[in-house]
């Protein structure tokens, strides 16, 4: 097997007029197929519940963008089932022919890519350029888990013994259980199921109530690419119901689950709960929320940190997890620095997503309220620099909000937000601000902007966050190039796109022959 090496898709802008009236046409499309429904996916079979889910359109939530069914305990059982049945074929497939199958899969998804972006438009209000960076993002896992899981095929390197023959290979653990936040709804669904089905699990997966279509867009792909029933099973459903069902299960041998802390310390707990007949301990990846902070000194270029400060807060409307919530300035800069984000942020066009503005809704009535009420929160805590209301419209649109003043301890400096709010916090030198750059329980994502060097490697060093970033924006990590996952509270840090990163769903075996 000869695969084109592995690099990141580029990401399209629409810029080019192309490739600006080819989106044009695939919104057209899309909208045109809005209210269908889809079913559930058990073992190849569609399956039809009583129940189901609306996925609506934040832009205008009286749209609704698509249903599928409702999973309840019942079809889990049966997803479970149907998965192990094609685990014990799965598993021995060659290495070349499950990399080939998902090689297919990622072609099919660029070639329905603009598709793919009008659907993540409607769904979950992302802008056009935000769209795009999460369907390349997904055609990136799926590529780089294709081909990273060649290089296990030959098992592990092993030290020759006199009189036997050793060797040390890696084998599948079995089922697993994915669970998927909305924010990247087809990029991180697709590389969390991608990757354990790459070196030969079986998944049942759980996407977010919020996107279940473009989750539902995923299974289409894989299944014209030809992946075999049962390996990846499709189960929308509640989360506090289906997917805890799922977490708890004795038949589940591990949990990949991206989304909030919350959520995540209770999977942690159920799964290391032994259920009644459980052969296992389970494994439990979770990769959960941040408060990233970006630090500013006085020797910044101050134009760059602006834009990039302003970027990073806000871009898909503050909701990605390496979002900056926090931007820590040097005194010396500050008022300076202020005005500049002040300006950037008061230009930000919002409204409905298929304008491709700088900014699109909120994902829900939920997120809504949430930010909101931070809204109020920071009112106490702080001096509203922009911002800080909701705007009128159909949807969930919200005003690009800083508030300034406010304390390294405050609410608005430790608790996750997930929305278009930045909390400034001045601090009166570089050591300060990396002090309090690590005084959260995160440690996702930080950026420092800043001319010196003996600071930017005593960041390198002390900065305590699990992507870091140096002048440049806080998101945007790219597949193979930034591995991808946070310390403290921020999660197991599986390094998603990283090198290691297929060996969480793999066991090593070691085998002695005595001649
Ligand atoms: P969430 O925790 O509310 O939901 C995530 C998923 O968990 C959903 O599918 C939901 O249905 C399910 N769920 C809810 N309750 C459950 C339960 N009791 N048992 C099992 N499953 C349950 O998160 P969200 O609002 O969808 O996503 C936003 C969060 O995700 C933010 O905190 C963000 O920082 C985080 N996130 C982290 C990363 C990362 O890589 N670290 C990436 C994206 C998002």
């Amino acid at each position: 097997m000869n695969p084109e090496p592995y690099r990141p898709e580029p990401v399209e802008t629409f810029f080019n007029i192309e490739a600006f009236e080819a989106m044009r046409k695939a919104l057209a499309e899309v909208r045109g197929q809005f209210g269908r429904h889809y079913p559930l996916i058990i073992g190849g079979e569609k399956v039809e519940t009583g129940e189901k889910i609306a996925s609506t359109n934040p832009s205008d939530p009286a749209q609704v963008v698509g249903y599928t069914s409702k999973a309840k305990p019942p079809e889990a059982d049966a997803a479970l089932e149907a998965a192990w049945k094609a685990f014990q074929s799965w598993k021995n497939w060659p290495q070349e022919h499950r990399s080939r199958l998902l090689l297919k899969a990622a072609h099919i998804m660029k070639r329905r890519q603009r598709e793919l972006e009008a659907w993540l438009v409607y769904e979950i209000g992302k802008s056009w350029g935000e769209a795009a960076a999460d369907v390349a993002e997904a055609i990136d896992f799926i590529r780089y888990y294709a081909i990273s899981a060649l290089k296990y095929k030959d098992g592990a390197p092993v030290v020759a013994y006199p009189g036997e023959d050793n060797a040390a290979f890696y084998i599948p653990l079995g089922v697993g259980v994915v669970i998927a936040p909305w924010n990247f709804p087809l990029a991180i669904l697709a590389g969390m199921v991608t990757a354990p089905i790459a070196v030969g699990n079986c998944v049942v997966a759980k996407p977010a109530e919020d996107t279940v279509v473009i989750a539902a867009k995923l299974f289409e792909i894989l299944e014209e690419a030809g992946l075999p029933a049962g390996v990846a099973n499709f189960l929308p459903g509640d989360g506090a119901e289906v997917g805890a069902y799922l977490v708890q299960h004795p038949r589940t041998r591990f949990i990949n689950f991206t989304g909030s802390l919350e959520v995540g310390l209770r999977i942690n707990e159920a799964a290391a709960k032994l259920a009644p007949g459980q052969v296992w301990l389970k494994r439990a990846f979770l990769e959960l929320g941040g408060k990233d902070g970006l630090i500013v000194d006085e020797t910044a270029d101050l134009e760059a940190a602006g834009q990039a400060a302003v970027q990073s807060a806000f871009g898909f409307q503050g909701q990605k997890c390496s979002a900056a919530s926090r931007l820590i300035i040097v005194d010396q800069v500050h008022d300076h620095l202020m005005e500049k984000i002040v300006g950037r942020a008061e230009s930000l066009v919002v409204g409905p997503a298929e304008e491709n503005p700088d900014l699109g809704p909120v994902a829900s009535a939920q997120q809504e309220n949430t930010v909101l009420s931070y809204m109020d929160i920071g009112q106490g805590e702080g001096k509203l620099a922009v911002g800080g209301r909701r705007l009128e419209g159909s949807g969930y649109f919200i005003a690009p909000t800083v508030f300034e003043h406010i304390a390294p301890d405050a609410r608005l400096a430790q608790e996750e937000i997930f929305g278009p709010v930045l909390s400034v916090i001045r601090v009166p030198d570089f050591d300060t601000a990396l002090e309090v750059a690590n005084s959260t329980r995160f440690g996702l994502t930080g950026g420092v902007f800043s001319r010196n060097r003996e600071r930017l490697e005593r960041a390198r060093r002390d900065f305590h966050v699990g992507n870091l970033y140096f002048n440049r924006k806080i998101t945007g990590a790219l597949v193979g190039v930034q591995p991808f996952g946070g310390f403290n509270l921020s999660g197991t840090d599986t390094k998603a796109g990283g090198p290691d990163y297929l060996l969480n769903f793999m066991q090593m075996k070691s085998v002695t022959e005595r001649f």
